[in-house]
């Protein structure tokens, strides 16, 4: 229903829902007014699963990459607009791909310069400090997910950043999923 869409001014207001992961893509796109390929892959299935419709998604995309010195509409349609389509099967094989789960993302490689993957999977130590810093996680709860992340254990971790931003509310069955953090935050917080 029209009711369900997703637009990007939805996305902003409820950026506070975004797990960790997702809040790493989307600050970056805002703040760099781009993203590599695999990032906007990840961002962008997000986006798709979480209902954002094609053309709300191009909108996002356009608005902020044509924030970059450089990149007017006509290069922004050369250079993304293919892939863009191509998230929601509208190109090539049509093939209808669906939002990584927390497990592809932790498990990705990510290289030096790429922005992608799981931050207790793949950030350093101090950036992670920091973020948890920015979130308003007081000491004990830093400590605690440190803890978990030097242990591997990303998704309670995750699980452990939920419950510190959402007065102890929890998320049923722990975090397997971003798309399934996202809805279990607007369903905490409303
Ligand atoms: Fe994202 Fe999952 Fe990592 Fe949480 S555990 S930050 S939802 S990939």
């Amino acid at each position: 229903t029209v009711t369900d869409v997703v637009t990007v001014e939805k996305l902003e207001h409820t950026q506070g829902s975004f797990p960790l992961c997702v809040k790493s893509l989307y600050d970056h796109v805002k703040k760099e007014h781009h993203l590599r390929h695999h990032g906007r892959l990840q961002l962008g299935l997000f986006f798709k699963g979480v209902g954002v419709p094609l053309e709300e998604a191009t909108r996002f995309w356009r608005t902020h990459f044509t924030k970059k010195q450089g990149v007017d509409d006509n290069r922004f349609d050369k250079q993304y607009l293919y892939n863009i389509r191509h998230m929601y099967g509208q190109e090539g094989k049509r093939a209808n791909y669906t939002p990584y789960s927390c497990m592809k993302i932790i498990m990705t490689s990510v290289s030096p310069g790429e922005s992608h993957g799981c931050p207790f999977r793949h950030s350093d130590g101090v950036s992670l400090r920091v973020k948890l810093a920015e979130a308003n996680i007081p000491a004990t709860g830093v400590k605690e997910i440190m803890e978990l992340v030097e242990k591997h254990h990303y998704q309670i971790a995750c699980q452990r950043y939920f419950e510190w931003t959402h007065n102890k509310a929890t998320v049923e069955g722990g975090v397997n999923h971003p798309n399934q953090y996202y809805g279990d935050s607007l369903k905490a917080i409303s």
